[in-house]
Formats: structure tokens, sequence, C-alpha cells
């Protein structure tokens, strides 16, 4: 049961949070606008040659050639091991929730 409950966590963490708004306002990492173009700082190799495709919703780095869906975002930028995953992406989706405007 509550493994359910954790993977429809996770569906809503992939699919309903703005990859870009967490990256910014959740996960606190660097971002810049270049050319209109929304670059955060790669968590991975620590440059700026990113981008992130709402449409998908995934966050590329064409450095090191990765795509990164929020929850892997979530796992690098935070390092939680796998005991503490759950934890954290709890608390993740309360700050998101309050972002998106409101959902409980
Ligand atoms: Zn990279």
């Amino acid at each position: 049961m509550k493994r359910r409950f954790f993977a429809q966590e996770l569906f809503e963490l992939r699919n309903a949070v703005p990859v870009d708004a967490l990256i910014e306002n959740v996960l606190n990492i660097p971002v810049k606008q270049s050319d209109g173009v929304f670059r955060f700082l790669c968590p991975v190799c620590n440059e700026f040659q990113t981008a992130t495709n709402l449409f998908t919703n995934l966050a590329r780095c064409f450095c090191c050639e990765r795509n990164f869906n929020p929850i892997d975002l979530v796992m690098i930028a935070k390092g939680v091991d796998c005991d503490e995953r759950r934890n954290a992406l709890k608390e993740m989706l309360n700050r998101i929730g309050k972002l998106v405007g409101g959902a409980s």
C-alpha cells in the first residue's frame, strides 16, 4: 500500500511539477537566462550547457549528454540515499504544492 502511494507521488512529481520551477525554486540550483533560454547549472558536470523542455518536462545537459526528469534532479541535487528518498521527496512535494498554487 505504502509503496503504491509512493509511486503515485512519484508520478505527480514527475508530471505535475514544471521542471524549471523545480530547479530554480525548490532545488535552488543556479540558473541564468541565455538568449532567452532558461539554463541551469548541471549538477553533474557544473556547466551551463543546458536547457529545459516544458513539453516533455525534462531538463537536458548538452555537455554530459544526459536528460534529467524531475525525480532525477531531486536525487542528484539532494544526494539522498535510498532510505532517505521517500522523506526527501515528500518534503519536495509539500513545497511544490505551495509553489504551484495550492494543491493540498
Ligand atoms: Zn552536465
